[in-house]
């Protein structure tokens, strides 16, 4: 065997569960956070019972004042950022909470990256760029999901020239993460769907990621085995608590193994559609899996094959390549499944655009781990 020395990055503290929202005032004071901007849209803050009312309700119990910053989009802008550390800076906030999904996180990480290593994230995007930690961050998480309660990823779109790109650093976890499979109850089908997708593909690009290890393909084999059984469930009757609980693992065990052993093209090109049409990325994610893993399946046809048995496929008496190629098939019968649109055209993708999001697709911080290497013909194709 080759010889091999990996760094491995663990997120801090994670509370999981119904009513874990409830500790949220108690740490908020163990890490002496006096004034968090509370980082989220309009329609979490608005909504009742939801994670920001429940969030506000314990830090006022615990005495922590908070200032609201509501302006969160999905696929989040430079402006976003820009706006969050204005807020930051106007109300002498020393702290950071976000609440909902990725676009709430990268939000926040977004803008504490600007409030510590200087104003031009763009400079910033790639991997351990950042010098300077950053505020004191918790992330509140209302969607399994992208993980990012817990990863080390930002994920920023430049509105003036459409490219979506990450800064990767390990001062961008969050302190601690909440989960609660109970908030995600009322997740609408569409948004279940694609939210649960992006976990799959980030239990399945990690798997064959030229950076992995024992550890995140353990992670990565329980994350797929849960999906399997939970995300289609989860579709069908969003008030199947079993399958929100599952969705919510899965989703934690994905992002614990793509901080380690990173993602692959599926991502980097799935960031050029985001960018480019402002679509929603489980979407994008769930659109090229199916053609980018048959793309990539010749570099590594034994963990392919791997993968149709962690779907449930029955391999028996196959060859690996066909049993390689029946993983692929069971990840498109996911996709459709679940009710993922069929072309990048219902998106609203354009050929006109598809050179420079291919020059951009190979540039991206997930590109440099995927198992077979490319060319940008190749990403056109
Ligand atoms: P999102 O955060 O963009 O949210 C989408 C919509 O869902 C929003 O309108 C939001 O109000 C709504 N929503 C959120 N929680 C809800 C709830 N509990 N009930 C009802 N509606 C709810 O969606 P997302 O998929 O979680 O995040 C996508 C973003 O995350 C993309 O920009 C993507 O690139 C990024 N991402 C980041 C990482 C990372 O590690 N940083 C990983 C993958 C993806």
């Amino acid at each position: 065997m080759a010889e091999r020395s990996y760094d491995f990055l663990m997120p801090s503290v994670n509370f999981f569960g119904p009513s874990v929202i409830e500790k949220i005032g108690e740490r908020a004071k163990m890490l002496d956070m006096k004034k968090p901007v509370i980082v989220t849209d309009k329609f979490l803050e608005n909504l009742e019972g939801g994670a920001v009312k429940q969030t506000l309700a314990s830090l006022d119990a615990a005495g922590v004042d908070y200032v609201v910053y509501n302006g969160v989009e999905p696929n989040p802008k430079i402006r976003n950022i820009k706006e969050v550390k204005a807020l930051f800076e106007k109300e002498n906030a020393d702290s950071i909470i976000t609440v909902g999904g990725g676009s709430a996180h990268d939000t926040g990480k977004g803008a504490g990256i600007i409030l510590t290593n200087g104003d031009d994230i763009t400079q910033l995007a790639g991997i351990e760029t950042l010098d300077n930690a950053l505020p004191p961050l918790i992330a509140v998480n209302t969607t399994a999901g992208t993980g990012s309660e817990l990863t080390r990823h930002a994920v920023i779109t430049n509105e003036e020239t459409h490219l979506k790109f990450v800064v990767v650093s390990w001062r961008n976890i969050p302190l601690v993460s909440f989960n609660d499979p109970s908030l995600m109850l009322d997740v609408p089908k569409g948004l279940t769907a694609a939210t649960g997708m992006d976990a799959f593909v980030q239990s399945i690009e990690p798997y064959v990621s030229v950076d992995h290890n024992p550890i995140t393909d353990s992670q990565c084999i329980e994350a797929i085995k849960l999906i399997e059984t939970s995300l289609r469930e989860a579709v069908a009757n969003g008030h199947n608590m079993d399958a929100r609980t599952h969705m919510v693992e899965a989703e934690m065990l994905a992002g614990m193994a793509f901080n380690n052993a990173n993602l692959g093209y599926v991502h980097a090109m799935a960031h050029q559609l985001g960018g480019q049409y402002d679509a929603p990325h489980g979407v994008c994610c769930a659109l090229l899996l199916p053609y980018v893993e048959k793309y990539n399946l010749i570099a590594d046809p034994t963990r392919f094959a791997e993968l149709a048995e962690f779907m449930g496929e029955n391999t028996a008496g196959l060859s690996t390549r066909d049993a390689a190629e029946l993983s692929v098939k069971a990840m498109k019968q996911m996709s459709d499944d679940v009710g993922i649109p069929q072309t990048i055209k219902e998106i609203g993708a354009d050929p006109k655009d598809f050179e420079l999001m291919a020059e951009n697709a190979l540039k991206d911080g997930n590109a440099a781990s995927n198992p077979r290497v490319g060319t940008k013909e190749d990403i056109v194709k």
